[in-house]
């Protein structure tokens, strides 16, 4: 297929491997996430006629307004939800998304088991850590990641990887360190972390995926 060139996103990618190669990385070890949320259709489309084919919502309802169409002409699609997931929004979320980061709660993790032993196909999963302690944010709490892994075990529910998103403001570094030692002493290989102001340090902390938005669409449309 032919592509048309995109600077914003090819100077991310340049970042990428050069963090890659500066942490003694593998180039491509790293899976850029084109967090596409809120952004306008047209500059969606562009980023997709560059060739890249992994995108990441926040919002079930909104992906679903615009990727069962995009997704004809791009078969390649990697579709990864980021974003929180109400348990009635489950099953449209499995017909759409590829990967969840935002494996939250044990409730969630029942829902997922059920529609999975039901024939539902098995998205990537990533249990959404709250490294930070945050009383607001969603996530498993560090103290409490072994008995829902387990749970999830249990259930038959194979668990790819862990993700963080650091608290507002904070150094990001210490929680990305924190994620990656949780996921070593789990045995898992996925690390959903960074986004565009800090990939570059998730990078270098062992990120597999990060979920970069605006450095590569621009500000948001809310
Ligand atoms: C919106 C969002 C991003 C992307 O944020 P940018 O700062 O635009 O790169 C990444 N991760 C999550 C969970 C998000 O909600």
């Amino acid at each position: 297929m032919t592509t048309t060139s995109h600077p914003a996103l090819d100077a991310i990618r340049a970042r990428i491997h050069a963090a890659e190669a500066a942490a003694s990385r593998a180039p491509g070890s790293t899976t850029l996430i084109a967090v596409s949320k809120h952004q306008p259709p047209d500059r969606v489309q562009a980023v997709l006629a560059a060739g890249h084919t992994c995108f990441g919502e926040n919002y079930v309802q909104e992906a679903q307004g615009k990727w069962p169409a995009w997704r004809e002409g791009f078969p390649g699609l990697d579709l990864h939800m980021i974003g929180p997931l109400q348990t009635n929004k489950l099953n449209a979320a499995l017909r759409l998304f590829d990967a969840i980061h935002t494996l939250d709660r044990p409730s969630l993790a029942t829902k997922l088991a059920n529609a999975v032993q039901r024939g539902a196909a098995c998205p990537q999963l990533f249990v959404q850590v709250n490294t930070g302690l945050e009383a607001q944010k969603a996530g498993i709490s560090p103290a409490d990641l072994d008995g829902f892994l387990r749970d999830c075990r249990g259930m038959d529910l194979p668990v790819f990887g862990l993700m963080c998103i650091p608290p507002e403001g904070a150094d990001p570094v210490p929680h990305f360190r924190t994620l990656r030692a949780m996921a070593e002493a789990a045995g898992l290989a996925g690390l959903s972390m960074g986004m565009s102001s800090d990939f570059e340090s998730a990078i270098a902390e062992g990120a597999t995926h990060i979920r970069v938005g605006s450095a590569i669409f621009g500000a948001r449309d809310y």
